[in-house]
């Protein structure tokens, strides 16, 4: 073979090569966004409102240098793709600086009350009062008159409708009106409370505590498993101040007991001239036994006589955090005078969103209405349904293995301890389970799920339509990363 000009030797045949890899290199890292390019898409913008400007910052330049380094490593991207994986990432690095930082989460872990997740879901009806209230209103005034009026009397008069009891009052959460009820009306004096209903709710809230806080005196009656009408009214002294009945919200007994029911304590406390309060924290309005789940309601405890029933709002009422107290005028409105009761007085946000969900109880479409109501009641098909529908949508890679499985969602939030909600989920094996959670959590929203013998489990009957695509979108790329994290 001739050679016009020079033979090329090896060295500058590898430099060729070597120019030509640069060139392309250099084309793909041009496809890089400018970390103002990142900043500037509109996921992130919000961002900078609750994270300091410096620490959004920070993670673009890292999402951008692992980019730069992926594109060096030989992955090749489109200039929308790397941005949008930039972005993405940017995200996921924020929510893990500061993983406090409140924001919208997709619940799949079975538990339809989580206390961290905050409880009962508002409805549409309620968020958009809120958002109404968030202006001037007038929390504390009559229009038709211009004179002040109770704070939430709206709510009150609702209240009242539903429960059919004569009067009510709105507190902070049901601990509060625990508190209150028991330092208006007994301080001092004695309450009853059966040995088997000593209950500790979780968070600190232990009954013989609260007790001591209020500066009632508990008088214990009974044993763990029995306890009988006749134990009530042989503790009863010119010292008693009331009997009250704790719902065993968070565990159930079973075997030999006994207890009164509350009309027989009704009973015996109008024949003694003494208030029974009845503590019934989960809330329950409308009787659920169709859907297999049995719970006492607070229209049955009004119905029975009780003199003042207490229960949360973000329980299985389905509204935001309150305590709220539904009785007799003549005691209910004894608690205004107390000066707990201005310690422990809601705002007007929550007010709005309780009167929207009293609303919706009112309107006979609760279990439609409220979210809560309605996942709680929804049929184990629909959500076998999305959970096939999510598990064809997904793409995972080899070795991954997604199905579709029956599970038991849980009521939680110490409500119908034990009660068995058919759901369905999905299971993700073959990879690190502690890994994938976490990625899950990452994500924006993040996903929570549980982890069952090695693998991730991620009940959907929490999750609805519209968090769908989300569920989709960030299971895909948890899976993949955690995947690419394993093999790094
Ligand atoms: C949940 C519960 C409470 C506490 O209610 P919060 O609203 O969380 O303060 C009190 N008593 C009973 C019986 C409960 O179930």
């Amino acid at each position: 073979m001739t050679y016009i000009g020079h033979k090329p030797d090896r060295f500058s045949e590898l430099l060729m090569t070597t120019t030509v890899l640069v060139m392309i290199m250099e084309n793909e890292l041009k496809k890089l966004p400018s970390i103002d390019e990142v900043l500037r898409t509109a996921s992130l913008a919000g961002q900078g409102a609750v994270i300091s400007r410096q620490q959004v910052l920070e993670c673009t330049r890292q999402a951008v240098a692992e980019y730069r380094q992926r594109i060096i490593d030989g992955e090749l991207f489109s200039k929308q793709l790397v941005l949008q994986k930039i972005v993405t990432r940017t995200n996921q690095l924020l929510s893990c600086i500061d993983g406090c930082h409140q924001q919208q989460v997709i619940n799949a872990t079975g538990v339809l009350l989580h206390t961290n997740l905050g409880r009962a879901p508002l409805a549409e009806l309620a968020v958009q009062r809120m958002a109404e209230s968030a202006s001037y209103v007038n929390v504390e005034m009559n229009l038709t008159t211009g004179q002040r009026n109770y704070r939430g009397e709206h709510a009150r008069k609702l209240l009242c409708q539903l429960t059919g009891a004569d009067d009510a009052a709105v507190v902070n959460n049901c601990a509060a009106a625990t508190i209150l009820v028991l330092q208006a009306l007994a301080a001092g004096r004695e309450v009853i409370v059966s040995r088997g209903q000593l209950v500790e709710i979780g968070g600190g809230y232990r009954l013989p505590e609260v007790f001591s806080a209020s500066g009632a005196l508990l008088k214990e009656v009974g044993t763990t498993n029995r306890t009988y009408v006749h134990d009530y009214e042989r503790a009863m002294t010119e010292k008693t101040a009331a009997v009250m009945r704790v719902h065993r919200s968070n565990f159930s007994q079973a075997g030999f007991v006994a207890e009164p029911g509350l009309d027989e304590l009704v009973a015996l406390g109008r024949r003694r001239n003494i208030r029974v309060i009845d503590d019934l924290g989960s809330g329950c309005i409308h009787d659920l036994s169709r859907f297999g789940l049995s719970e006492p309601t607070v229209l049955g405890s009004v119905a029975a006589g009780a003199d003042m029933v207490l229960f949360s709002g973000d329980k299985l009422f389905g509204g935001p955090q309150a305590g709220i107290i539904v009785g007799r005028h003549e005691w209910v409105s004894a608690l205004h005078q107390s000066p707990m009761m201005r310690a422990f007085r809601v705002d007007k946000l929550t007010l709005a969103a309780l009167g929207a969900t009293a609303e919706i109880h009112l309107s006979g479409n609760a279990l439609q209405d409220l979210p809560l109501l309605r996942m709680l009641t929804r049929d184990a098909n629909d959500v076998r349904s999305l959970c096939e529908a999510v598990h064809q949508q997904l793409t995972v890679p080899e070795g991954i293995s997604v199905s579709v499985e029956t599970c038991i969602s849980e009521v939680g939030g110490g409500s119908m301890p034990g009660a068995q909600v058919r759901s369905f989920g999905l299971r993700i094996k073959g990879m690190d389970a502690e890994l994938l959670t976490k990625r899950l959590r990452c994500c924006i929203p993040a996903v929570l799920g549980r982890i069952q013998a090695d693998a991730v489990f991620l009940d959907l009957r929490t999750v609805g339509d519209l968090q769908r695509k989300d569920l989709v979108k960030n299971l895909s790329i948890a899976i993949v990363q955690s995947n690419d994290e394993v093999g790094d």
